[in-house]
C-alpha cells in the first residue's frame, strides 16, 4: 500500500530558545494520544553536516541515535515525547543537503544544467523529508524548522516546504509558527506586535499559517488570542497560548486543554481515534514528587549550560519519578578543584562524557572522593574512564592516565581504539551508536538490568586498555560488562564499594518519562540509601 504521510511543519519566530522543540514533540505526543502514527524531523539550518563536531556551549548536547548519527537535541525530546526511536536521517542539515548534490554533480548526474539553489537544493530538500515519511510510513511526519523565520540560512528550507505544500495539497500539509509574547511589567501588558511581525515575514515567504503558538511567561487571555487572530489572519480556535509551565512534559497538557489535536486532525483530515492521554497523565504526575528528595553532583565543565546534559538530567528525572522522589541536581564546574567543601552534602555523584584535558583533575578528585566516602559514583563515558585512571593510581599504578590527555603516560589504561588509530577525519568517525553489551553474573549491573544482553548507544574513540584489564581486576576492579567477544570493557563496578559504577555508553539516550532507565535507577537508589544513612 502506498502511504500518504501528512505534514505539520513548525517554524519559529521573534527570539530563539522559546521550546519550539518541545512544542513540536508535544503535537506529537498529542496526535499520538488520538492513535495517530507520528515521526518527527528536526531542520538545522547551519552547514556542519551533523552537530558531532559542534562545542555544548553552541548547540547544547550531542543526541545519538540507534544508528549512530550525532544529531541536534531535539531528536531526543522527540524520541521521549513520542516514544519511538528516530533515524539519524531525521536531522537534515545545510551541510548534509549541500555535500548530496555537489556529490551528484561531481557525478554527473546534472550535466547540462546550472545547479542552483531552485530547484536542485530545494528538490533535495523535499526528498529528504519525504524520504523520512516513506520508510516510516508514518501518517503524520512533524517537521521541525530550527532557527527564527528572517534567517538567512533557513530561506532555502522554507521555501521547499512552501512547495512542499503545493505538491502534496492544502489538505496534507499544514503549518505551525511558535512565537514569544512578551509581558511588558512597566506597561503591565502583554504585546502582540513581534508575534505580527514574524507572521508578516513568514508570509513573505509564501507561507501562510494555519496556527500560531504563543509562548508567554503567564497564561493571556482571549481578547489578546483574538487581537493576535485578526492581525496575523489566522482562525481564533488557531491561536493557542502555551505559557511558562513547572516541568517539560504539562506542555502535551497544555495544548490539549487548547484543543489543538481537534484543529489539527481536522484540518489536515487525519482520522482519530478516541483520545487516550491517561498515560501521559500520569507520567506527569510523577514527576511532581517534593516528599523526599536526593541529591546528585554532577561534575562537568560545561555546566552553566543545563543543555549540554539535558538527556542525563531528564533521565534523572524519570528514574527519580519511578522511585516516587524528587531529584535535585546541582552542576559542579570541573575546572575547580572538588574537595570535601564541595562535595560532602551531597547524596550521589556523577561523571558525564567528555572530551579534552580541561576539568580532568576535578573528575579525578571527584573519584577520589567517592572511593575514599564511599558515596555513590555513576560515571558515563568519559567518566567511566576517569573512574579506571583514579582506581588505578590509588592502586599503585601511579602513572596511569588515558593517552587522550597524556600520550606518553607510564600506564595508559585507557587507550585508543585499535580501529580509531588510522582515522584522519574527526566528523562521524567515532565508535558511534547501538552495540551489545554482556553482562557478569553477579554483578550490580546484570542485576539492575535483569537480562544477559543489552544494547546501548556509543560515542567514543578511547577505551579501556585490555593490557591492564588482568592487573586491575587483581585489584578489585569488575568487569561487569563486556562486547559479546569479551574484547571491549563496557562496564565496571566495584564490589567493596556502595555503588561504584561507570559504563562506556550512554545509557540516557534510551531513558523515557515512561520506561526509566534501570542503571539509572539503580543509581538513584543507592543515593536514596546513602541520603538515609547520613540523614538518619
Ligand atoms: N573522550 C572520550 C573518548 O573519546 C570519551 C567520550 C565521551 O565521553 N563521549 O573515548
Amino acid at each position: 500500500m502506498v502511504y500518504l504521510s501528512k505534514y505539520i511543519v513548525v517554524t519559529g519566530g521573534v527570539v530563539s530558545s522559546i521550546g519550539k522543540g518541545i512544542t513540536s514533540a508535544s503535537i506529537g505526543r498529542i496526535l499520538r494520544s488520538y492513535g495517530v502514527d507520528v515521526t518527527a524531523i528536526k531542520i538545522d539550518p547551519y552547514l556542519n553536516w551533523d552537530s558531532g563536531t559542534l562545542n555544548p556551549y553552541q548547540h547544547g548536547e550531542v543526541f545519538v541515535t540507534e544508528d549512530g548519527m550525532e544529531t541536534d537535541l531535539d531528536l531526543g525530546h522527540y524520541e521521549r515525547f513520542l516514544d519511538v526511536n528516530l533515524s539519524g536521517e531525521s536531522n537534515i542539515t545545510t551541510g548534509k543537503v549541500y555535500s548530496s548534490v555537489i556529490e551528484h554533480e561531481r557525478k554527473g548526474d546534472y550535466l547540462g544544467s546550472c545547479v542552483q539553489i531552485i530547484p536542485h537544493i530545494t528538490n533535495k530538500i523535499k526528498d529528504m523529508v519525504r524520504k523520512i515519511a516513506h520508510e516510516t510510513q508514518a501518517e503524520v511526519v512533524l517537521v521541525e524548522v530550527g532557527g527564527t523565520v528572517g534567517d538567512i540560512e533557513s530561506q532555502p528550507f522554507l521555501e521547499a516546504l512552501r512547495q512542499l505544500r503545493n505538491e502534496e495539497g492544502h489538505d496534507n500539509v499544514m503549518f505551525v509558527h511558535v512565537t514569544y509574547v512578551p509581558y511588558l511589567r512597566a506597561a503591565g501588558e502583554f504585546k502582540t506586535k513581534p508575534t505580527q511581525h514574524s507572521t508578516k515575514e513568514l508570509r513573505s515567504t509564501g507561507i501562510i499559517p494555519d496556527m500560531i503558538i504563543c509562548r508567554s511567561e503567564y497564561p493571556i487571555d482571549q481578547p489578546l488570542k483574538n487581537k493576535i487572530s485578526h492581525f496575523c489572519d489566522v482562525e481564533r480556535e488557531a491561536v493557542i497560548n502555551t505559557p511558562d509551565v513547572h516541568s517539560i512534559y504539562e506542555v502535551p497538557l497544555i495544548l490539549n486543554q487548547e484543543h489543538v489535536g481537534e484543529y489539527i486532525t481536522n484540518r489536515i483530515k487525519i482520522e482519530a481515534k478516541e483520545q487516550d492521554l491517561e498515560e501521559w497523565k500520569e507520567v506527569v504526575k510523577s514527576l511532581k514528587q517534593e516528599d523526599y528528595q536526593v541529591s546528585v553532583g554532577i561534575i562537568g565543565k560545561y555546566v552553566e549550560l543545563e543543555d549540554a546534559y539535558m538527556s542525563i538530567r531528564e533521565s534523572l528525572k524519570h528514574a527519580a519519578a519511578h522511585l516516587g522522589i524528587k531529584v535535585n541536581i546541582e552542576w559542579i564546574q570541573a575546572e575547580e578543584k572538588i574537595d570535601e567543601n564541595k562535595v560532602s552534602h551531597l547524596d550521589s555523584l556523577l561523571i558525564p562524557g567528555g572530551f579534552g584535558e580541561r576539568g580532568i583533575s576535578g573528575k579525578l578528585d571527584a573519584v577520589r572522593y567517592s572511593l575514599q566516602n564511599d558515596v555513590p559514583l555513576f560515571g558515563i563515558c568519559l567518566g567511566m574512564q576517569c573512574m579506571v585512571i583514579e582506581f588505578a593510581r590509588l592502586n599503585g599504578l601511579k602513572g596511569a592516565h588515558s593517552t587522550e590527555f597524556d600520550q606518553k603516560a607510564l600506564h595508559p589504561v585507557i587507550d585508543l581504539m585499535e580501529e580509531q588509530k588510522k582515522i584522519k577525519n574527526m566528523g562521524g568517525t567515532m565508535r558511534l551508536g547501538s552495540y551489545p553489551c554482556k553482562l557478569k553474573d553477579g554483578t550490580m549491573a546484570k542485576e539492575a538490568y535483569g537480562e544477559n544482553e543489552v544494547s546501548e548507544r556509543h560515542r567514543h574513540r578511547f577505551e579501556l586498555n585490555n593490557d591492564y584489564r588482568d592487573i586491575l581486576m587483581e585489584k578489585g576492579l569488575v568487569i561487569s560488562g563486556t562486547s559479546p567477544d569479551d574484547f571491549l570493557v563496557e562496564m565496571i563496578e566495584l564490589e567493596e564499594h556502595p555503588w561504584f559504577l561507570g559504563c562506556q555508553f550512554h545509557p540516557e539516550f534510551k531513558s523515557r518519562p515512561n520506561n526509566a532507565h534501570p542503571i539509572f535507577i539503580s543509581f538513584l537508589k543507592a543515593a536514596l540509601a546513602n541520603h538515609k544513612q547520613k540523614n538518619g
